[in-house]
């Protein structure tokens, strides 16, 4: 019998899609800032204007008093497979609503990997630095983030894909997303692990739910 198992942060990426890493953070000149997008209500602790008072404190307590005083911070949902993105002349930092269903954390992290951009160009003035060179390093490491890395990996997909099937372990209540319906039995594979020593597992099959509880409408 042919398992298809799926777990943790693959379980939202439809098995067989090709897994396409996310460029690295861009920065864009002014002209092609992306506009206003429209308003989109999040979770208090997601909404830009609490990540903004955030992010101004880490600002201010890193020394940048002027950035933190003109900071921005929005939502834009038309970005697709980039996490987050840093405009320092106009002290912005934009991110991807999608990154909510990776949870907090990764909220946090990609709010402080942008921030060190801003920090970074603040500290260097007119000069021109590698985006991910020592300068912005130094920057995550005064913001916090004392291992980031360049490079985003959130299993963003590269163009939107409708996946309206939802299913669900029973065990731990982790999800996945698919474009089409299971044909073969699927079962969690964290749990096959943890309790049938990764044999297929009739009890952690998962089971169609109605629609994702995590994903991003
Ligand atoms: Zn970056
Ligand atoms: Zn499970």
């Amino acid at each position: 019998m042919q398992l298809d198992f799926s777990f943790l942060r693959r379980a939202l990426i439809p098995p067989g899609a090709p897994v396409t890493p996310p460029p690295p953070c861009r920065k864009k000149t002014a002209a092609q800032t992306p506009k206003k997008s429209k308003a989109q209500s999040f979770p208090p602790e997601f909404e830009a204007g609490t990540l903004e008072t955030k992010a101004r404190q880490l600002l201010a307590e890193v020394g940048c008093a002027v950035l933190a005083q003109k900071l921005q911070v929005r939502w834009n949902s038309r970005m697709r497979s980039t996490a987050g993105m840093a405009y320092p002349t106009r002290v912005l930092v934009t991110l991807n609503p999608r990154l909510i269903s990776f949870g907090p954390e990764e909220v946090d992290r990609t709010l402080r990997h942008e921030l060190a951009h801003l920090v970074a160009h603040a500290r260097v003035g007119r000069r021109r630095i590698a985006a991910h060179g020592p300068e912005w390093r130094q920057a995550c490491i005064d913001l916090g983030l004392l291992d980031e890395r360049r490079c985003h990996d959130l299993p963003l997909p590269k163009r939107s894909i409708r996946r309206s099937h939802f299913y669900q372990c029973p065990a731990c209540g982790t999800e996945l997303a698919r474009v089409r319906p299971l044909k073969r039995k699927s079962a969690c594979l964290a749990c096959c692990k943890k309790h049938a020593r990764g044999k297929y597992d009739e009890r952690f099959r998962f089971v169609k739910i109605a629609r994702s509880k995590t994903e991003p409408v």
